[in-house]
């Protein structure tokens, strides 16, 4: 089932991971809140998926505890398979068309101001699950209207009309993210394509969405290649920046090559807003829906 890639990442960096002690800045509180359980008890109860517990995210106790959570729609079986990702790998259940009502009722319950929404990559549906994907906006549109929806697409294997449909629905803040540097796409992202991914957020820059990538640092790049992606981004004219540490979920996952230091990380955001992006967000804990309602709130409420 999960048969994640085991090729090893070259360590270009000076001061590689020696064994697995994770520095002072990566660690984080546990879970114990009250919101925290009933927010678990609502995922379960609806029967949907996070991403914050699917990927093993280390923020959830906190963002649970903030009655957010990112929710991943189109099933927890992904057809990919990413060295980095803790999702489950192959080949998914039929499509669950209630999923939709469920997500925007739990919206609703949890009363958030600020919805994110993702999925896996459904690449054996001709449309990529993009009418799924606009049937969740619509839902939770109508059953809150005053709630902003940041949408984490996959790359719809270059099918821009499934993209269109997505667009069409009109999400808020339009996510996603090349996930690495070029270099690395083989060992962390073996199935997708970075320029593939830059033509995506061209394509929604250009039909007016407000577009917003990441990547993940410690797997390997060079400072360079960091830079090298934040000029592509900013090429295709993206918004908003998230920039955080990889943490290796598995031993079967992809190695972290470094821990890079939150005064690096502050470097990235420096020339990151310098280079005229809307918002950085970069640190080593942050994540491409951590905090996403303040890192959108400029942009998305002069948009609408
Ligand atoms: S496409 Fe997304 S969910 Fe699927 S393995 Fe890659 S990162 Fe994980």
């Amino acid at each position: 089932m999960n048969h994640k890639n085991s090729m090893a990442v070259e360590n270009t960096s000076e001061s590689s991971v020696k064994g697995r002690q994770k520095p002072d800045w990566l660690k984080v509180r546990l879970p114990t809140s009250k919101v925290y359980g009933e927010v678990r008890k609502l995922i379960t109860d609806y029967e949907l998926h996070t991403v914050c517990e699917s990927a093993a995210c280390p923020n959830r106790g906190e963002c649970w505890s903030r009655s957010t959570a990112t929710f991943m729609i189109l099933g927890n079986i992904c057809t990919r398979s990413c060295g980095f990702c803790n999702v489950i790998t192959g080949k998914p259940t039929e499509l669950d068309l209630d999923e939709p009502r469920r997500v925007a009722e739990a919206v609703e319950i949890l009363k958030l101001k600020y919805a994110v929404i993702t999925s896996v990559n459904r690449d054996e549906l001709k449309d990529g699950g993009a009418s799924v994907w606009a049937e969740t906006i619509r839902c939770v549109r109508e059953r809150n209207p005053e709630t902003k929806i940041e949408v984490l697409i996959p790359d719809f294997c270059s099918n821009w009309d499934a993209l269109q449909v997505v667009i069409d629905a009109r999400p808020d803040v339009l996510n996603h993210n090349t996930e690495t540097v070029p270099r690395l796409y083989l060992p962390v992202r073996p199935q997708g394509n970075f320029d593939r991914s830059l033509e995506l957020l061209k394509i929604s820059k250009e039909k007016g969405m407000v577009t917003k990538s990441g990547i993940m640092l410690g797997l390997g790049e060079t400072k360079e290649e960091v830079i090298e992606v934040l000029k592509a981004w900013r090429e295709v004219n993206v918004d908003l920046v998230t920039l955080g540490q990889y943490m290796q979920p598995t031993e079967r996952h992809l190695p972290v090559a470094r821990w890079v230091t939150p005064a690096e990380f502050d470097e990235y955001r420096d020339i990151g807003m310098e280079m005229g992006f809307t918002n950085v967000f970069s640190g080593p804990l942050v994540r491409s829906s951590y905090h996403a309602d303040e890192q959108a709130q400029d942009v998305v409420s002069a948009s609408c």
